[in-house]
């Protein structure tokens, strides 16, 4: 009598453990092959359909290289290299938005697909809004470049004031006669609070194993020897903090404003100042990344991409932006498990004394 009654119980619990195991299948297999870092992601976000998981996770796991100022010289260069070298997506990344643009599209007519960030890199609203989306859209990035910087033109204070006078004399015509007290606060201001300003909202989000690339330049290794021993000192010194830098920084700021840096043992330039500092820094991060996060292998470095012919440096200089993005583009892409060059400032592939 019962049998009957047994029998269609046992069918019904036949397809509903079918129907269950079938359902859960590809979430298993799914689960199975998430990291450790999406797997927190998804958990910040379980409303997430299946599909959007599957992209999101493609993203993260997508690598990701930013270069800043890269709209033109020496930057649009790099983005150029790294098109053609890197597994992965690149943003060129300008502070006007039509210049990131053309030249987004000048590299297309190339064949060549770079992706497009709007970065100022002297406005805090933009950087942050920059971090937010490349840890969104790839829970970090693995490549930064900070290569954004300016210079004023001729006069004591150009970039090219410290070359024998035959190579810089018709390059100094038409100086710039802006008073070196506005002269040091601008220039420091982009090329050296500026792009701290980027390390520190992108460091943390550097990923492990990435690569930290600061452009700065020979003229910065130059000037460190024109100031005060005391000073020299202290940039050299692997115990200065990044406060302790920063104070100087501005320092020599303040007293150029009163006219008084050079009794307070700092040279006459403004670029050579931002760009010793900008090595100093790439220093002193370098060691706290080994201290803090020693088992994530990043590199960072600065380096001098040599005297290139870009608007800043003029005609007469004997590197085409391409081989000037030479040395940059090695250093970001030291081989996965590299271990140097590590806190250094770089100069054709080779480290240089500091
Ligand atoms: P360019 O003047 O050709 O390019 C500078 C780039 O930086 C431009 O894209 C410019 O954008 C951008 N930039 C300036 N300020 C900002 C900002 N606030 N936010 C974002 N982007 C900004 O110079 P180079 O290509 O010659 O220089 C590139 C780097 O190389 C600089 O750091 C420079 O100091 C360094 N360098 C250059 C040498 C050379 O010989 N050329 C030698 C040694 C170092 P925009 O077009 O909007 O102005």
């Amino acid at each position: 009598m019962c049998f009957p009654i047994f029998h269609a119980w046992l069918t019904l619990l036949f397809f509903r453990l079918c129907a269950v195991t079938l359902r859960s299948r590809p979430s298993l297999v799914y689960c199975a092959s998430r990291t450790a870092r999406t797997a927190s992601l998804l958990s910040a976000a379980p409303q997430l359909t299946q599909r959007d998981e599957t992209s999101l996770e493609k993203n993260m796991s997508t690598k990701v290289a930013v270069v800043t100022g890269s709209n033109k010289g020496i930057g649009l260069s790099i983005v150029r290299a790294l098109c053609k070298q890197y597994q992965g997506d690149v943003y060129l990344t300008a502070r006007d938005t039509g210049r990131g643009q053309e030249a987004i599209e000048s590299l297309s007519s190339e064949g060549l697909k770079a992706m497009f960030h709007q970065l100022d890199i002297n406005d805090l609203n933009s950087i942050t809004t920059a971090a937010a989306f490349f840890k969104d859209k790839y829970g970090g990035v693995d490549v930064l470049i900070n290569n954004a910087g300016i210079a004023f033109k001729g006069g004591d204070d150009d970039i090219m004031s410290t070359l024998p006078p035959s190579l810089c004399l018709s390059v100094s015509s038409g100086a710039d006669t802006t008073a070196f007290a506005v002269q040091a606060e601008v220039t420091l201001k982009t090329n050296f609070f500026a792009t701290r300003d980027m390390l520190t909202h992108f460091l943390p989000i550097v990923k492990a194993g990435g690569r930290v690339v600061n452009i700065s330049s020979f003229v910065g290794a130059r000037t460190l020897n024109q100031c005060s021993p005391d000073h020299q000192q202290r940039f050299r010194s692997e115990d200065i903090t990044e406060e302790e830098l920063v104070g100087m920084m501005q320092q020599f700021v303040d007293e150029a404003k009163r006219g008084e840096h050079k009794k307070g043992g700092w040279p006459d330039t403004a670029y050579g100042m931002s760009k010793t500092g900008l090595t100093t820094l790439s220093m002193i991060h370098a060691r706290q990344l080994s201290k803090e996060r020693p088992n994530d292998g990043i590199l960072l470095n600065a380096c001098c991409p040599g005297w290139v012919r870009t608007d800043m440096a003029g005609p007469k200089a004997p590197k085409s932006p391409d081989e000037g993005a030479i040395t940059p583009v090695y250093l970001a892409l030291l081989p996965p498990g590299a271990t140097e060059p590590h806190g250094k400032f770089v100069s054709d592939k080779e480290v240089q004394p500091w």
